[in-house]
């Protein structure tokens, strides 16, 4: 079999509400999906990361830079095609878009070769450890509005998640580290002491204002502080480490086993949120999985964007292994974003009705067994939605 085509689709849409986290207020919804077809007519679907104009420019080297270097080859062929692509772009960019472009491409390929085997995705790497993944909820995210607006919207956001049966809540904060302990007092209050939250500051503090807002969340016990300190201050992660109580993540910014190996021997994480549409794929993640468990750090994925990235880490979540093993050990879990997102709820011909099956399922998601990914898109959705 042989690659014939790469297309990637741009996808966008306006918002209800401007939603926003510690970097930026938006008020778009953007997806970037990749499809690579074949002369034997079989398709595979993968997806990259990168909102607004970076999904634009990720199209341009998936279609414009990558599918030139890839055409005519086998589509089996994933860790052949990954080298290739990684080697004529190192110098071009070892991290960031260039990467991004290729997770997709990647990911397409595991897509096809799943279909070509018959197999899902999870048999081709090896089989799964769990029956079902537990999935928490993030929304909670900041708006123009004052203090006291967010305090009470968080509070009543957070019952919602709780009460809509995800298994734990995630919020954002960013206004300042004084308000931003508000909130989380606010949100622990509100959901009880023993209902499980994270808090996620999309990397919007320096080292000494992450150890003053982590010292008042070591009273609140959250999950754990995600992304305090920017991604390249492993100085400042390890610090965090080490002087707070509360478990420090992050990684969803690193790419590559070469950025992980720098993250996670510089002991930066207690937990690992590898981000497979944009570090390289999913023949690049299972590699950061390997060495995560080589430094023995717990993986829970970083999940954002279409039902494509959410099945592709359905699949992956339930390949983890665990890690060190245990009877009754912390399980991997779904990030699930609750807030709108057409992009995951419809874009495929039979949705995954994630919310549905949390509803139903004690907050558990099942893990699909058809070839591939197990994802079909409508195309007609797809051609509505598409920008360029
Ligand atoms: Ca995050």
């Amino acid at each position: 079999m042989k690659i014939t085509e790469i297309v990637s689709h741009v996808l966008s849409y306006d918002l209800p509400d401007e939603l926003g986290y510690s970097q930026q207020f938006y008020a778009r919804r953007t997806a970037h999906l990749v499809e690579i077809k074949t002369d034997e007519g079989l398709t595979g679907w993968g997806e990259c990361f990168g909102p607004g104009n970076v999904a634009l420019a990720n199209k341009t080297i998936v279609e414009k830079v990558i599918q030139p270097m890839i055409i005519g080859m086998d589509p089996v062929d994933r860790e052949v095609i990954w080298h290739k692509v990684y080697n004529l772009l190192r110098d071009h960019g070892q991290k960031g878009m260039p990467i991004q472009a290729l997770s997709g491409v990647d990911i397409a390929l595991w897509d096809l070769t799943g279909k070509i085997a018959g197999l899902p995705v999870y048999k081709l790497i090896g089989g799964r450890h769990r029956d079902s993944i537990p999935v928490y909820g993030y929304g909670l995210m900041l708006m123009r509005q004052d203090i006291d607006s967010h305090l009470s919207r968080f509070a009543n956001e957070a019952a919602a998640i709780k009460e809509a049966g995800f298994v734990a809540a995630k919020m954002k904060v960013g206004l300042g580290a004084k308000d931003d302990i508000r909130l989380a007092q606010a949100v622990r209050q509100s959901l009880g002491e023993d209902y499980p939250f994270m808090v996620d500051a999309n990397h919007c503090y320096s080292a000494d204002e992450a150890f003053y807002v982590g010292r008042a969340l070591d009273e609140l016990e959250p999950l754990w502080f995600e992304e305090p300190v920017a991604p390249e201050d492993r100085a400042g992660y390890r610090s965090l480490r080490n002087r707070l109580n509360t478990s420090i993540s992050g990684g969803e910014a690193e790419f590559t086993r070469w950025g992980w190996r720098d993250l996670l021997e510089g002991q930066c994480l207690d937990i690992a949120q590898p981000e497979v549409c944009a570090l390289g794929g999913i023949s690049e993640y299972l590699k950061v999985l390997a060495l995560a468990q080589t430094h023995f750090v717990p993986v829970i994925n970083h999940v954002w964007g279409s039902a494509i990235a959410v099945a592709t880490n359905i699949q992956l979540l339930a390949t983890i292994p665990p890690t060190p093993g245990g009877m009754f050990q912390r399980e991997p879990m779904l990030e699930f974003d609750t807030t709108d997102n057409r992009f995951r709820d419809q874009l495929l011909l039979e949705p995954l009705d994630i919310q549905g099956q949390v509803r139903r399922q004690n907050g558990h998601v099942t893990i699909p067994d058809r070839p591939g990914l197990g994802v079909e898109p409508d195309m007609e959705f797809v051609a509505r939605y598409t920008v360029d």
